[in-house]
This record gives C-alpha cells, structure tokens and sequence, in this order.
C-alpha cells in the first residue's frame, strides 16, 4: 500500500529513511494515464518514487479555475498503487505555505510568452512550488510531461541555476485515441467540445508534418482559421525554437505551440516538427 505523507517534515523524514535513487512526479492529481506514463518511467529508473498531489494556489490566476479544479484523491491513490508507486505528499495548503512564507521563485527569460504572456505570474506560481517541493525531496530525478514543454523548459532552466534535483527527465506527451492530449481538464468538456477537441492534434500534425519554412506561414493563418470557425478562441498558435521558445521558422529545431480555449476550458498542446 502507498504511504500518504500531508506534512513536510513526515516527508523529509520519510526521504532521508530511504536508501537507493529517488525518483519525484509532481502532479495536481485528477490523474490519468498521461500522469501514468511518468510514474511508470519513474519506476522503471529508480529505487524509490515519490509522487505529490497538490493544486498549488499560487500557479492559477484570479480569473482561473482553481476552485473547480477536479479533486479525485481516492482514484488517484489507486491509480498510484497500480504504478506502484511508493509514497505521495498530499499536504493542505495551510501545510505546505505556513504563516509567513514570504518567498517567489523566478525564472527570467522563458516565462514571458507562450502561456507566460497570458497567464501572469502562472510561471511563478509554477517554480515557487517546485523548488519548495525539491528542496524537501531532493530527488535524484523528477519527471515531467513534454505535455507542458513550456513548464518543462522553465524547470531544466531553474534546476540548473538551483541543482535541487540530480535531473529533470522530460516524458513524451500521451495521447487519446483520436490525438487528443490526456489532461485533467478534458474532463470539463461536454461530449459535443470532446468532439471539437480533436481538431487540435489534427492540425498540429498535419502543420509538423507538412510544412516547409516557405509555407509555414500561409499553413498557421489558415490553421486559426479553420480553429476559429470551430469554435475555438486562440491565445496563441506559434513556432518557436525548442530550446530558446523565440519564434522560429527554422522547423528542424522547432515545435509548434497552441493555447486555445473552447467554452470556458482551456487546452493546451505541442508537438515536434517531423524531419
Ligand atoms: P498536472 O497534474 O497537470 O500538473 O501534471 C503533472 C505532470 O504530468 C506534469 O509534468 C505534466 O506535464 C504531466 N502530464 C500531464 N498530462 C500529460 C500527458 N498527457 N502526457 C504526459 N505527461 C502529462
């Protein structure tokens, strides 16, 4: 059975008890297969995993949908003894930021575009939490989804300038059937936007497998459109570099990037140009 940790020093304590590789999922739990993939590769890697289930307030905007944010705590559980995982830190709010905690985390650079630029401070948010978490972890690897390439590229940029953990491992993105990226938030959809949903890894591959830097421009106006007429509203549907995130047309070090809200879900995906 999983060992549940809710207090920081249960889950110091329980960390330095253990001997051998520490391999750390952060998630906000509502888990699905997508969360899956990352503790099995966890698993597959080290001695020991640790998981953390904790909608973190300080990533969601005034705006954001932090209170209606799916809270599956047993499912998940479950799911996480079937990854055989061996313990997760589910700490309240209250436990994890004491009365007086008074500190951000930044990193500079990455975080201004892509959702950056239309999720002020989520970035912040995003960092402050997982420093917090790997200074108590201190993992020997902590895996993350390419899901959120943009959180990735932040976390490797922020673990080099602060080595909390040994490695950050970045997990391909797992997908529905139809392409549809696994997120917690695919569950807010109703069954006729499930059914829209899909025209976004459509595009993104058609785009990634077709598109020339002579025709990428013309491929991405007509792409809104037709997402438009869907009934998608856009944040963004970009090009940019894979390491840097500055646009790009050079698509062989490239991925392309969509934010798009459809009703009052947003979705978020990103994919590879194919050579
Ligand atoms: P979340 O619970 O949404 O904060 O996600 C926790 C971790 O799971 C993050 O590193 C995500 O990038 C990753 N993740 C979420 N969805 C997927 C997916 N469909 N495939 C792979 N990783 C994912």
């Amino acid at each position: 059975m999983i060992t549940i940790l809710t207090t920081l020093d249960s889950l110091k304590n329980h960390r330095h008890a253990q001997q051998g590789t520490i391999g750390f999922v952060p998630t906000m739990g509502a888990l699905h297969a997508g969360h899956a993939r990352l503790m099995h590769q966890a698993k597959h890697d080290c001695d020991h995993v640790i998981a953390s289930i904790f909608v973190n307030p300080k990533q969601f905007g005034a705006n954001e949908d932090l209170e209606k944010y799916p809270r599956t705590f047993e499912e998940d559980c479950a799911l996480l003894d079937e990854c055989r995982v061996d313990a997760v830190f589910a700490p309240t709010i209250e436990a994890f930021y004491p009365e007086g905690f008074a500190t951000e985390v930044r990193t500079l650079g990455l975080d201004h575009v892509l959702c950056g630029a239309h999720r002020a401070g989520h970035f912040t948010g995003v960092t402050t939490v997982v420093a917090r978490l790997f200074a108590y972890v201190r993992p020997d690897r902590a895996y993350f989804g390419e899901k959120d390439f943009q959180q990735l590229s932040i976390i490797r940029r922020m673990n080099e300038d602060f080595p909390l953990a040994g490695a950050i491992i970045g997990v391909p993105t797992m997908r529905e059937a139809d392409g549809l990226a696994m997120s917690s938030r695919n569950r807010y959809l109703s069954e006729a936007q499930r059914a829209t949903a899909a025209i976004i890894p459509r595009i993104l591959r058609t785009i990634t497998q077709t598109a020339t830097p002579s025709t990428l421009d013309a491929m991405l106006a007509q792409a809104r459109i037709t997402l438009e007429e869907a009934g998608f509203v856009l944040d963004y549907l970009e090009v940019r570099d894979a390491d840097t995130l500055s646009m790009s047309t050079d698509v062989s070090h490239a991925r392309i990037f969509i934010a798009a809200r459809l009703g009052t879900t947003r979705l978020i995906d990103n994919m590879p140009f194919v050579q």
